[in-house]
């Protein structure tokens, strides 16, 4: 994509000729004090509120209030069956079948379930491979499990180190950490994108490596969902799990995704954590029944859900719905190589761009190390009316968000930047 320009006017005819640049309007967009926009880059922390949501969950207020427990059955979205109208959109969004697709609980419980099922140590395979710099959540998860079967965490964690110098993993390493420990793991867990880096891992590689040595293998999709195209189905991973409140823009807090493979919906021997919520669905309510496992990953959930938690994912599932991932990250792919252009046009040697310059290996989302800065930098820019992210020891994360940002988003921040760095 060489044909990016320099200067304000092209941002604007780019912003003109976007097709999706619509959809910024459909979202509550945070100001300053003096009432204008922020330019927001933290998509990929907190996504922004779609004007839909307030509606959504005043439904369901409503309801609450005019039906009290008939909602359950009664309400214009009757509560029993809610979940159900999310699992098509979210296996859309993260390329999956409805049967391999619940959203429950939150992300590091959905973690903790998901190993309670796929993390079955013995004697001889029983250490857990990660990526070296995870995400502390995923770490002190996988941490706990090992300690929960009494396995000393230091020799149950293998590492998926970078090599010295550089912040990306790279695959020749996996395969060799494979080839030394292969028959010992017995779980391969790993951040579909890197939230650091921000580097887009080959899951199918991974999955297909990791299987190889009879490796269960599960991704942490927080960064993926809804910034890139996933493909759980065709990756072959055991099982995913994902936030809402980054990408999916449902709120702080709001509920989490979770993948089961097509190929362990029947299976009853699997052992998990259950409730009255995994089980048989015409049932439910003859309380007195023995336990009747549920088929597919609804089968993973426990406890009837928050249903303004649910109202909130709709709103803006329906949305991803509407546009489609195609659509979404074609925007995508355009619109972080403008920043990235950008970027490297300031030539300025204490800059450096740590995420992938491939963009089939990366989402939305730029880490820009600077050399010899500090918080401070930070500081500035969110003084100067951009929303980033800071990461010790050096690095800015920056995520333009196709559904929102723009192109001149991109374009102020940049300039922002550069005035800060010649200051
Ligand atoms: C955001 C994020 C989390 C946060 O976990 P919660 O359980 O939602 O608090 C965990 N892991 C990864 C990889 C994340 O990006």
């Amino acid at each position: 994509m060489s044909d990016y320009q320099l200067g304000l006017e092209y941002a604007q005819s780019e912003d003109k000729a976007d097709k999706l640049s619509s959809y910024r309007n459909q979202f509550h967009i945070p100001k300053d004090e003096a009432g204008n926009e922020l330019i927001y880059f933290t998509g990929n922390s907190l996504g922004l509120q779609p004007k839909t949501t307030q509606s959504h969950i005043n439904q369901e207020l409503k309801d609450w209030a005019e039906l009290g427990v008939e909602g359950h059955t009664e309400a214009k979205n009757p509560w029993l069956h809610y979940h159900e109208l999310l699992t098509e959109n979210m296996a859309n969004i993260v390329g999956a079948k409805p049967i391999e697709v619940i959203v429950m609980n939150t992300l590091t419980a959905n973690l903790h379930f998901m190993m309670v099922s796929f993390y079955k140590p013995t004697k001889t395979k029983y250490k857990i491979l990660i990526e070296a710099d995870a995400f502390p959540s995923d770490k002190f998860a996988v941490e706990s499990q090992l300690r929960h079967h009494g396995i000393d965490e230091k020799d149950g964690l293998i590492l998926w180190k970078p090599r010295k110098g550089s912040e990306l993993a790279r695959y020749d390493d996996l395969e060799a950490i494979f080839d030394l420990y292969g028959d010992q793991i017995a779980l391969t867990l790993i951040g579909g994108i890197n939230y650091y880096t921000g580097q887009f891992f080959d899951l199918k590689r991974i999955a297909s490596l990791a299987h190889f040595y009879d490796s269960m293998v599960g991704f942490d999709c927080a960064h993926g969902a809804g910034n890139v195209k996933l493909n759980l189905h065709d990756s072959g991973a055991d099982f995913a799990v994902w936030c809402t409140y980054k990408y999916l823009n449902s709120g702080p807090g709001s509920l989490a995704g979770c993948f089961v493979h097509e190929r362990h919906a029947h299976n009853r021997e699997l052992n998990r954590f259950t409730g009255w919520w995994s089980h048989n669905k015409e049932k439910r309510f003859d309380m007195r029944d023995e336990f009747d496992q549920l088929p597919g990953a609804e089968g993973w959930q426990l406890s009837n859900p928050p249903i303004l938690s649910m109202a909130a994912i709709k709103a803006s599932l329906d949305i991803f719905a509407e546009i489609g991932m195609d659509k979404l990250v074609e925007k995508s792919k355009k619109l972080t190589g403008y920043f990235e252009f950008l970027l490297n046009k300031l030539n300025n040697s204490n800059i450096k761009i740590i995420t992938p310059s491939n963009p089939s290996e990366r989402g939305c989302q730029l880490s820009i190390q600077v050399k010899n800065a500090d918080k401070t930098l930070h500081k500035k820019l969110t003084k100067g009316g951009v929303i980033s992210d800071w990461r010790e020891p050096d690095v800015i994360r920056c995520a333009p968000v196709p559904l929102y940002n723009s192109y001149q988003d991109v374009y102020y921040m940049v300039e922002k930047l550069k005035t800060i760095l010649n200051d």
